[in-house]
């Protein structure tokens, strides 16, 4: 099972994942703070201790030093010193005898400070295992020992007021960056996920209203992320066709429908007229019927040839021919019909192997070239090309003809589309011309493209693969 059943609003989801990131790294730091800052702020203290310890040894052997024996006051005051600095020590001369012990001299204050050492240390470990430790220094005297220096201390270590507040003091800290980052993330993850959230919920609604057949609708909301641009734009462009699309079904129905009405009509008031013996059904009446007949049997024909081209699996048989040779043919077949309309035909181009389906291909320059015929003018000129471009050929169909409006020119290659269905009647077109032409250089993974203005004439541009 790949994605489980349970479903998440993205708002939900996201700010979940701000706050897991959040959690995890403030869980990641306290943890490096508490674990590895301790350790060395530890070591920091026994360092510390040792120093200190090393410090009255050295005040204690200096005033020997200077005495050249023990004196009783300034010991003491090193010792008074040294208590008030929360360090007990004892000096004992050579013999054993004790000249100076803070135990002695203030044992309240000695009891106390052990006592506030060791509640120091449980309320910050709560099961912490001290205990008062006393280390012993032999003081001496150029090379001679003179004495001991006994220090004693809450060992193995302790950390005093200041200490203790240095370290709840961080731990404050990082509880307070914890509930920060808390409120940011949160606040964070709703300002992400309402970004997010909103414009796909604005494509969701749009599409729904595309999926009912309701295609006016667009998105106007912006969105920085490159994704939901893309996404704001595609579902903006499939409305955009559908629109056409919708609008082109409906021209078709109702030119299919014009399309026969007219030869239909015809008929029967024909038909009318001769079984009401209005009319004489003499050879040309019928003649005239049969035409009729004829129209209706065309459009059926182009129908059936569009249905054929539209299944998609237009199959092609393809080998390698010269298309400047086919081209040429197709023009000399051409050429009769074009000089009655006086219209000049000129063509350029050298041999050019591809491999397609030839009778394909020629349907594409046939199509073109009776349309040139249908929509150019007496006295028009047609340039046709043919030309190699690395490993593709480019024929080139351009005419001095009517020309076609920029707001028809998106839908020429629909079918059934046609600029102007009264000037087309006569010229006998259907609108599936370049319907056909689209879909066979589709079929040979080629491109067509069209320039025109009105008047002026039009240019069609075909690329083929050469293989
Ligand atoms: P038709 O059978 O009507 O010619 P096509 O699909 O071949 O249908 O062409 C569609 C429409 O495009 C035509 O009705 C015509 O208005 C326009 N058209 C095509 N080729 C040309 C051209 N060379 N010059 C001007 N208009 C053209």
């Amino acid at each position: 099972m790949g994605v489980s059943d349970i479903k998440y609003k993205l708002r939900t989801k996201l700010s979940l994942s701000y706050l897991l990131i959040t959690l995890f790294c403030v869980g990641a730091i306290s943890i490096f703070a508490n674990i590895f800052l301790e350790k060395q702020f530890r070591e920091y203290v026994i360092k510390n201790q040792d120093s200190k310890n090393k410090e009255i040894l050295n005040m204690i052997t200096n005033e020997y030093f200077k005495n050249g024996k023990w004196n009783y006051d300034d010991i003491s005051s090193i010792g008074m010193n040294a208590l008030e600095g929360g360090v007990i020590i004892k000096v004992k001369d050579v013999q054993s005898k004790t000249i100076w012990d803070a135990t002695v001299h203030n044992s309240g204050l000695c009891n106390q400070m052990i006592t506030h050492m060791s509640q120091n240390m449980n309320s910050r470990y709560g099961d912490f295992e001290g205990k008062y430790t006393e280390t012993t220094y032999p003081i001496m005297n150029i090379l001679k020992q003179v004495g001991t220096l006994q220090i004693g201390y809450y060992g193995p270590f302790y950390f005093d007021d200041n200490d203790l507040r240095f370290i709840n003091t961080l731990n404050y800290f990082l509880i307070g960056i914890a509930l920060f980052s808390f409120v940011i993330s949160l606040l964070l993850g709703t300002i992400m996920s309402r970004r997010l959230s909103s414009p796909i919920s604005r494509v969701i609604s749009s599409s729904k209203m595309i999926s009912n057949g309701y295609f006016e609708d667009r998105i106007t909301q912006k969105s920085n992320i490159i994704e939901i641009h893309d996404l704001i734009s595609t579902i903006n462009n499939l409305a955009e066709t559908f629109k056409n699309q919708d609008k082109l079904r409906k021209r078709l129905t109702s030119d299919m429908a014009h399309e026969l009405r007219t030869p239909l009509t015809t008929l029967q008031s024909h038909f009318e007229a001769m079984i009401d013996g209005v009319w004489e059904p003499n050879v040309e009446r019928i003649k005239s019927c049969h035409e009729e007949i004829l129209r209706i049997n065309r459009m059926v024909g182009d129908l059936e040839n569009l249905a054929k081209i539209e299944s998609e699996n237009i199959v092609l048989d393809k080998t390698e021919f010269d298309l400047s040779e086919l081209t040429q043919k197709i023009i000399m077949n051409f050429e009769s019909d074009f000089a009655k309309k006086n219209i000049e035909i000129i063509y350029k181009g050298k041999e050019q192997f591809i491999n397609a389906d030839k009778d394909k291909i020629s349907q594409v320059l046939i199509n073109l070239l009776s349309n040139v015929l249908k929509y150019t003018g007496e006295g028009g000129r047609v340039n046709v090309t043919i030309s190699g471009i690395k490993n593709k050929v480019k024929i080139t169909v351009k005419d001095t003809g009517e020309g076609i409006s920029e707001e028809d020119l998106p839908y020429i290659f629909e079918r059934f589309y046609r600029v102007d269905k009264s000037r087309n009647r006569l010229t006998g077109g259907s609108g599936i011309g370049l319907t056909i032409v689209k879909a066979i250089v589709d079929a040979h993974n080629g491109s067509i493209k069209v320039n025109s203005k009105i008047g002026e004439g039009t240019e069609f541009i075909v690329e083929l693969l050469k293989d």
